[in-house]
């Protein structure tokens, strides 16, 4: 199975106020904006790198108190929330994972930029919210 790193993804307190240092001061420019209401946030995505499979990172704000994004910011404040994986066939990764015994948190589903993506609890990845998410 091939695999790539998609991208990173961060959780703020404040869009305006991260995108001020990402793209303020680093000098990255997002590349697009959007709501993913069944996430509830608002997401900026940061191409880190040239071409269209560069890897990316995604700045996450909470569209309210319900946001799993607003929990994750109140128990431990901003900062990395996870780890998301570009693979070939995520239909054929998630049956693997399911029958490893891996914890899913979702069924595949299109998310940012309409992509398929399933996310794996830390429990099962070494600590870390992971995301797979369709090529
Ligand atoms: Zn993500």
């Amino acid at each position: 199975m091939n695999v790539e790193i998609d991208h990173l993804g961060i959780a703020v307190r404040s869009l305006e106020e991260a995108l001020g240092f990402y793209e303020g001061v680093l000098g990255m420019a997002a590349s697009g904006r959007e709501t993913v209401e069944a996430e509830q946030v608002n997401v900026a995505m940061l191409p880190a790198g040239s071409g269209a499979g560069a890897s990316r990172i995604e700045l996450l704000e909470a569209t309210g108190e319900g946001s799993p994004i607003a929990k994750f910011v109140e128990k431990r404040g901003p900062g990395l929330h996870h780890v998301a994986l570009r693979v070939d066939d995520l239909a054929g990764a998630t049956e693997r994972l399911r029958q490893a015994g891996a914890r899913l948190l979702n069924e595949p589903r299109a998310g940012a930029g309409g992509h398929a993506y399933v996310f794996v609890h830390p429990a099962s990845a070494g600590g870390v919210l992971l995301e797979l998410i369709q090529k």
